[in-house]
């Protein structure tokens, strides 16, 4: 790709992302393990449909749990780099390669849509697995531009939501926001195991994820932005918040006529969820 900075092409690429009459959807997808990204499991092939069953985007901007930083960051570069942010896995995981363009006029764009914070302009980071997992099971000819938008870890669920509404617009010009996490994720008690069983979730696994997807239908956002006061078993489902953020990510654009779709509706290994959802 040649020229994508020269004030042309940049008016070129603005031009080709007019408003569309359809608004893209907007998905959160659990990732689980790294190893969804190689596997062809009925994760990674729900993964595949769901790539057919929406408008091919024009890009697509995810909100990794796997990027967590001081302050906002998207991903400005021409070709981002496939990062292995993982250890222990065997070599056919560091193998991959992803080698979808990035659209440093898209992620300007983006980061001058969000007024909540200075969005940094990131030549440091690339595609890490929470991203790259899923999307090379959605579009393997790596043709559709991919971008990363990070989590700022000093600020609370109720700000990346309000930041989230700013990036709203996009879905009128056919960017697909994918936020990439686990609903209910408690590594320190994984029934290692039990991994590889198809399906598997303690009772309190089970309960968080009934009450996820109670409180996304009835559109009870403000419940799920205040997670710690659901009790304790959201407290032991998001013991730390990187994997749940990205959910919030994605209810904050969801608009009042999306249709909502759970799918990939599982526990694996006890205490996580593979559990997502399409608005749109
Ligand atoms: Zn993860």
């Amino acid at each position: 790709m040649t020229g994508i900075n020269s004030f042309s092409s940049l008016k070129q690429f603005t031009d080709n992302l007019e408003e569309q009459e359809q608004l893209m959807p907007v998905v959160f997808v659990g990732h689980g393990s790294p190893m969804n990204g190689i596997e062809n499991n009925p994760f990674s092939q729900r993964w595949t449909k769901l790539a057919q069953e929406i408008p091919t985007p024009k890009a697509v901007l995810v909100v990794s749990a796997h990027w967590f930083t001081k302050g906002t960051m998207i991903t400005e570069m021409d070709f981002p780099p496939t990062i292995h942010d993982f250890g222990g896995f065997p070599q056919a995981l560091f193998d991959v390669q992803y080698p979808a363009p990035g659209n440093p006029a898209l992620a300007r764009e983006t980061a001058s849509l969000i007024h909540t914070t200075k969005v940094e302009l990131s030549h440091d980071w690339g595609l890490d697995h929470g991203t790259w997992s899923i999307v090379r099971h959605m579009y393997p000819k790596a043709d559709i531009p991919v971008l990363q938008l990070s989590i700022d870890y000093t600020k609370d669920a109720n700000y990346h939501y309000q930041l989230a509404k700013e990036i709203y617009a996009l879905r009128k010009k056919g960017v697909l926001i994918m936020g990439s996490g686990n609903m209910v994720h408690n590594l320190r008690m994984v029934a290692w195991d039990k991994l590889n069983e198809p399906e598997y979730g303690f009772d309190w696994t089970i309960y968080m994820n009934n009450k996820f997807k109670e409180l996304i239908s009835n559109g009870w956002h403000d419940s799920l932005i205040q997670y710690q006061q659901l009790g304790r078993e959201a407290l032991m489902a998001i013991p730390t918040p990187e994997h749940y953020l990205p959910l919030i990510y994605t209810l904050a654009l969801k608009g009042e006529k999306d249709n909502i779709e759970f799918f990939n509706d599982k526990a694996v290994g006890g205490s996580l969820t593979m559990t997502s959802v399409k608005f749109g």
